[in-house]
């Protein structure tokens, strides 16, 4: 855990990132000095090329957080330029990301809502000798700009008049054209430092339909050229974007200004890493593609709509951005840190339940036949007005696989024959016979129980080391309970050997199925979404998947501290 975890005194830390964000100090004193007239636009700008993950949700913890913080508005804008990637599925799906964090835009605009004005700006640039038609294809453009030691060479076509420069363009945009055989390049300088200079490329001949303009365009703006105006049109005060833009930020500063539009200023923050996780669409994408996910909600997934079904809260989420707080400088986030915000915002507010995911039968032998009990349980220690239910007791029950040893183990302190546990707010029970199939497994546990014990008292005072959870046999739901892991094996997904990908990376075991679980009959009616405590098991929730019979996530574990005195006896660590 991270030191400033440990400090962690507030348990409401702010969503906006945490004591120290130098972006909070400039609005501060953006605001003091009257620039703006005071006011704070934001906007969060997602491309809709696939569904937001975790690491999106700090940008919008950012931009709405702070917009939040002074009274200013923060835009949901899509950042559309490129019909090729971009579908309405993955607009629709980010809207209800965005609000299942809890937050809600002020304005929802499209960049496609600009084509028209940027295009009308693109031919201002024009008339003003500062954009020109090139006729040089990509590679040669690549190959014209240079390196980063090596100043680039002009264009051959740099030199056009204007009016042969509008005539082209108007003509590339009626679609005259093919694909790629002309660009409309702004005219910068081929020797700037910044490779972004020299002579950037601002349209793109493509004729593909769009999301929403469908075939009315058949030239693009780039990244570059719309993402600044756009920012400007909406009167965007402070844009927020990750840290490899800091090199985009002249050129974004150079349109505003040859054009004279309101002067929008961008402000670069640290990208989000976690360790065994990878924060890019496109690579999540093709984990969706090629089938080694079910689908980008899969819960193993690191996209908000795989947290939400994996039992994920918007709080936790939010909690742990702000702990991550915000740089200047990329690092790497322990999942850990994710996961101690998860554990903690859960144990807060889900009820606990009795779960066997792996049964072993237990007969009581001195149980009355036919007798039923009603034993009363509290809902969630963490939360007196959770209240408390019954569950059934009878004499034949089903306990944890794990929970019993013929042969413990030193420091195994659960049942085992002879020996004496307590059954959750039920009884102490004493292991009397092992029951063996002709194979040799263990099939049933003999137990008798002490009617002196009910509620797990012991009137006499003597101690019994382990308290077992447990459910009525005939009255256990059955149930699929749906393990996961990291999807990646590695902490870093992307390193691999030469000629492989970060599928190589992949764990095998990340999704493990029981399905064979039992369950108390309190979730008969759990809806999906349904977040439980399993006691001593983890966390859970229903999943959509349920219909004759429940299926769960786990959504995390608890700390199990028998696995880790366990690997510690193994292991000697
Ligand atoms: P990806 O590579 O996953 O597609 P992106 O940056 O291309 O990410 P956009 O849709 O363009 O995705 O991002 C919208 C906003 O979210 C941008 O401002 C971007 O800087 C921010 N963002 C994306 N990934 C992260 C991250 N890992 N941490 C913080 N902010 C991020
Ligand atoms: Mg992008």
């Amino acid at each position: 855990m991270s030191e400033h975890l440990r400090d962690e005194t507030s348990s409401e830390p702010q969503a906006s990132g945490g004591p120290s964000n130098f972006i909070r100090d400039i609005i501060i004193e953006d605001i003091k000095s009257g620039k703006y007239e005071g006011r704070v636009q934001t906007r969060f700008p997602p491309e809709p090329n696939g569904y937001l993950h975790i690491g999106h949700a700090k940008a919008i913890c950012l931009d709405f957080g702070l917009a939040a913080e002074f009274g200013g508005k923060c835009n949901l804008r899509f950042d559309d330029t490129n019909p090729s990637k971009e579908e309405t599925e993955y607009v629709d799906a980010i809207m209800d990301d965005v609000r299942w964090l809890g937050f809600q835009w002020d304005g929802l605009y499209y960049a496609s809502d600009y084509f028209q004005q940027l295009y009308d700006w693109a031919i201002q640039l024009i008339t003003a000798g500062k954009a020109f038609v090139c006729d040089l294809s990509a590679d040669e453009i690549r190959e014209y700009r240079g390196t980063l030691t090596e100043p680039g060479r002009e264009s051959p076509y740099r030199n056009r008049s204007v009016d042969e420069n509008l005539d082209l363009f108007a003509r590339m945009k009626t679609g005259e054209f093919p694909d790629g055989s002309r660009t409309l390049r702004a005219k910068i300088d081929m020797s700037s430092p910044n490779l972004n200079f020299r002579d950037p490329v601002m349209y793109r001949i493509l004729h593909m339909d769009h999301h929403r303009t469908g075939d009315q365009w058949c030239i693009y703006p780039m990244y570059d050229y719309a993402h600044g105006q756009s920012d400007s049109i909406e009167r965007v005060t402070h844009s927020m974007c990750t840290l490899e833009f800091d090199n985009n930020r002249p050129l974004y500063n150079w349109f505003i200004e040859q054009l004279g539009i309101f002067p929008s200023r961008q402000y670069e923050f640290d990208r989000l890493a976690l360790t065994h996780t990878l924060l890019s669409k496109r690579k999540l994408l093709k984990l969706v593609e090629e089938g080694h996910v079910e689908g980008w909600d899969d819960p193993r997934m690191p996209t908000l709509s795989g947290m939400r079904r994996r039992g994920y809260t918007a709080t936790a989420i939010r909690n742990f951005i702000g702990s991550v707080g915000v740089s200047k400088t990329n690092g790497i986030t322990q999942l850990q840190q994710l996961e101690y915000f998860l554990r903690q915002h859960l144990n807060q507010i889900v009820p606990r339940v009795m779960c066997v995911q792996k049964p072993l039968r237990v007969v009581i032998e001195n149980y009355p036949d036919g007798l039923v009990e009603e034993m009363d349980a509290i809902n969630n220690p963490e939360d007196a007005a959770a209240g408390s239910r019954k569950i059934p007791f009878s004499k034949t029950l089903y306990i944890e696989e794990e929970d019993f040893r013929e042969d413990p183990p030193k420091q195994f302190y659960r049942l085992a024959p002879g020996r004496e546990v307590r059954l959750r707010y039920a009884y102490l029970i004493t292991c009397k016979e092992v029951v063996k199939d002709s194979g040799g497994n263990i099939v049933e546990l003999r137990c008798t129980y002490d009617p002196a014990t009910r509620g797990g008292n012991t009137p006499d005072g003597r101690k019994v080391k382990s308290t077992l959870h447990w459910v009525s046999a005939e009255h256990a739901l059955p149930a699929e309970v749906r393990l996961y892991d990291n999807l990646f094996l590695k902490e870093d997904p992307n390193e691999v050997e030469e000629g492989q990908d970060f599928t190589a990376n992949l764990n095998p075991q990340s999704l493990q199925v029981l399905r064979d679980c039992k369950v108390e009959p309190s979730l008969r009616d759990a809806e999906p979404g349904t977040k439980l405590q399993f006691e001593r098991l983890g966390y859970y929730c229903v999943d959509r998947d349920s219909g004759d019979r429940l299926v769960f996530n786990r959504t995390i574990g608890l700390r199990d501290t028998w696995a880790k005195i366990e690997k510690r006896a193994t292991t000697g660590k």
